[in-house]
Parts: C-alpha cells; sequence; structure tokens
C-alpha cells in the first residue's frame, strides 16, 4: 500500500533577480519519512527549506500539501507553519521569553490554547528533549546545544505534521552536536516525518529512508542512503562526498 504523500512538490522554481536558486524542483514526501538533503554551500538547500514553510515566495512550480497547492492559494500562513514547522540553525528563540514561554506563545496565539494546556504540552515536549530543569532560564543563560533542544521543543509543541531542519547542529560547538542528533535519531525512530539539511554524513547515512543531493539549484541524486554514499553515480555527488572521507 503507498502512504499518504503529504508534501508533493512540482517543478520547483526560486530566482533572486536574475540568480536562478532552485530550478525544476521534484520530490514528495509521505508520513514517517525521513529525508536528507545534503549539497554544497550556495547550492539552494535553505532556499527550498524556506520555500516549503512559505518563508520565500517560489517562482514558478508547486508545493502541494495534502494536494492543495499553498503557493497559489490564500493559506493561512501561521496555521501552515504550524503544520509544516521549522528549526534553524541559528535556533531563531524569542530572547526575551523563558524556555517554557517559546515553547507556549505559538500554541496560544495560533493554535488558541488556553495557558494551561500549551504549558502542559510544553512542559511534555521540553522534557522531551531533556530541557526540563530549565524551563525559566532565558536563551542567553543556555549553551548552543541548549538553545537547538528548546527550538526543538518548541517546534513539537505545535504537533506539526512535518518538521524541515536547517543545518541544525551547523551553528553548534562540537561537544554539543551528539546531543542535538540524539533527540532527532529519537524523533526519527518515533516516527516523526522530517526533512533535514546536514552536513553530518553519519547521522543522514543512518536516519534517513532518502538522501536527496542537490547542487546548483537542483536535485542532482535523489535515493536510498547505502545506495547514495557507496555508489554515488554523478560526478558532482563522488566529488562532494569525498570531502567527508
Ligand atoms: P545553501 O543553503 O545550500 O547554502 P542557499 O539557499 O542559502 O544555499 O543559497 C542559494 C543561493 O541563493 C545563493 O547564491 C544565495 O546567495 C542566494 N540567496 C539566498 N537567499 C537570498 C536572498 N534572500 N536574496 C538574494 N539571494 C539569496
Ligand atoms: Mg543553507
Amino acid at each position: 500500500m503507498m502512504s499518504e504523500k503529504i508534501l508533493e512538490v512540482k517543478h520547483l522554481g526560486k530566482a533572486f533577480g536574475s540568480n536562478q536558486v532552485l530550478r525544476d524542483i521534484d520530490f514528495s514526501v509521505s508520513a514517517g519519512d525521513v529525508t536528507c538533503i545534503i549539497g554544497p554551500s550556495g547550492s539552494g538547500k535553505s532556499t527550498l527549506l524556506r520555500c516549503l514553510n512559505m518563508l520565500e515566495t517560489p517562482s514558478g512550480g508547486e508545493i502541494n500539501y495534502h494536494g492543495t497547492d499553498i503557493t497559489s492559494k490564500n493559506v493561512n500562513v501561521p496555521e501552515y507553519r504550524s503544520k509544516v514547522g521549522m528549526v534553524f540553525q541559528n535556533f531563531n528563540l524569542f530572547n526575551n521569553m523563558t524556555a517554557l514561554k517559546n515553547c507556549t506563545v505559538g500554541q496560544e496565539k495560533v493554535l488558541k490554547k488556553s495557558k494551561e494546556e500549551a504549558e502542559k504540552k510544553a512542559l511534555y515536549y521540553l522534557e522531551k528533549v531533556g530541557m526540563a530543569p530549565y524551563i525559566n532560564a532565558k536563551p542567553k543563560q543556555l549553551s548552543g546545544g541548549q538553545k537547538q533542544r528548546v527550538a526543538i521543543a518548541r517546534a513539537l509543541a505545535m504537533e506539526p505534521e512535518i518538521l524541515l531542519f536547517d543545518e541544525p547542529t551547523s551553528a553548534l560547538d562540537p561537544q554539543m552536536v551528539g546531543e542535538v542528533l540524539e533527540v532527532m535519531r529519537d524523533l526519527a525512530h518515533e516516527g516523526l516525518t522530517m526533512i533535514i539539511v546536514t552536513h553530518e554524513m553519519a547521522f543522514a547515512r543512518d536516519v534517513s529512508k532518502r538522501v536527496i543531493f542537490m547542487a546548483n539549484g537542483i536535485i542532482v541524486e535523489d535515493r536510498p542512503p547505502k545506495e547514495l554514499f557507496e555508489t554515488p553515480k554523478d560526478p558532482l555527488t563522488k566529488e562532494f562526498l569525498s570531502r567527508f572521507r
């Protein structure tokens, strides 16, 4: 049986002025899929995720969410983002709010939850990422790894259908990368649908159902991790992967 496609991207393109950053991007994501996106800096990975999260407007093509093209309809953007959440490289926490408040504000504003309900959910997810002892801490009192775990809890507290991660460990000191990857690994095993832009090749290989290699704004290869890492087909993929050996 085919599982239902949550997102289906067709011929997606994005230009900034004369700079064509994404061309003819085609892929789809079904429930429970973990998709990693790898590729050199400047290849368009962040722009792709930002289009999927409606932080950028595509120049062409379609992004179908349960069959509705979000680029052509009057979608409620905050509501859509509660379903297709995003975790950023630089955390993007609200610096004037505690860890707890960071995890309740979206639930109250967008999902119209009561403070009590929102706090209950926030505490559940902060506990899940190992941040229960820090609920009253402000971001400046936290390490990078702790901030990113709060950002993940904040995204989870919206109970999204898909979570997008844009290089979630790239801004972290090396000793903090593991704690964040461990949280993400747990989420993958629990069946959360995720699209993850990462340079952590071992992680991508372990957790993903498939790996997309992007270069120069196109998808060069989209294959199961074992195949892509062991028998890359394209010279660009081979060259890129050789940097990690
Ligand atoms: P990656 O995440 O793979 O490193 P990006 O998606 O960040 O790549 O960038 C791809 C290209 O798009 C780069 O050439 C970058 O300069 C350009 N770009 C990204 N965002 C903008 C923007 N807001 N305005 C103009 N150009 C942009
Ligand atoms: Mg990027």
